[in-house]
């Protein structure tokens, strides 16, 4: 059995004492929300899934709390993207149903007693990330002794640092960072620019993408997060 006095936990992987032990002490649920969706050739299709699962797990090490199963559906992929042709490799679904399914979770946690619930959203595109905040938005107003906080990692971070991008230095370097293996450099063309239409990419060249360059944006996240998520817990908890 786990140690009673762990601080975090995967919920799906604990039985109710287990969870109950860490949520009177921290009520908080943390609600990784990715995708399925091509990357290009040199990053897998669980990216955002991945990179919103581990930021969860490190803020819920530092902060405390439960971290929920990833919620592999996304709106708004890059296979409807208007001028690119990347039919394959994305599942995607509708905006409503996203809507549909955030607002019952979010519910369902409240009723389950989780004062502060964190929603990151790995996946940036639109409008699929902003029916997530409007969602939040929405509840903040029906539930005001609860908190529902719902960004992006991009959201809490220096431009300089990292901007919404899409398989580019930036995610490339988070995935680098989480899941080493899972990236192959390689696979980028090495005598040509790259580019959306081709590549997949948009933002700052992928190619340039390193574990230290991912760390330190985790590090960076970690601590802006950790500074607001302080302040919510005062009011909240
Ligand atoms: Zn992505």
């Amino acid at each position: 059995m786990k140690n009673i006095n762990e601080i975090w936990g995967l919920y799906d992987q604990m039985r109710p004492q287990q969870i109950e032990a860490i949520q009177k002490k921290t009520p908080i649920a943390y609600l990784p929300w990715g995708a399925i969706e091509y990357h290009g050739n040199h990053n897998p299709t669980g990216l955002d899934s991945i990179k919103a699962l581990n930021l969860c797990i490190d803020l819920a090490k530092e902060k405390g709390g439960l971290v929920f199963p990833v919620v592999h559906l996304a709106a708004n992929l890059i296979k409807s993207y208007p001028g690119v042709d990347f039919p394959k490799h994305s599942i995607e679904f509708s905006e409503k149903l996203i809507r549909n399914i955030c607002e019952e979770y979010l519910e369902q946690l409240v009723q389950q007693d989780f004062k502060i619930i964190v929603l990151l959203s790995g996946h940036a595109g639109e409008p699929h990330q902003n029916i997530l905040k409007s969602v939040a938005k929405e509840f903040n107003k029906k539930y005001p002794d609860n908190y529902f906080w719902a960004f992006a990692e991009f959201d809490i971070l220096p431009d300089d640092l990292l901007v919404a991008n899409h398989s580019a230095l930036g995610e490339t370097s988070l995935q680098l960072y989480y899941a080493p293996t899972t990236v192959d450099l390689d696979s980028l063309p090495k005598d040509r620019e790259i580019c959306l239409e081709l590549d997949a990419v948009s933002g700052k060249d992928p190619r340039l993408a390193t574990k230290e360059f991912g760390e330190k944006i985790v590090k960076t996240y970690l601590k802006n997060a950790s500074i607001k998520l302080e302040e919510l817990i005062q009011i909240y908890i």
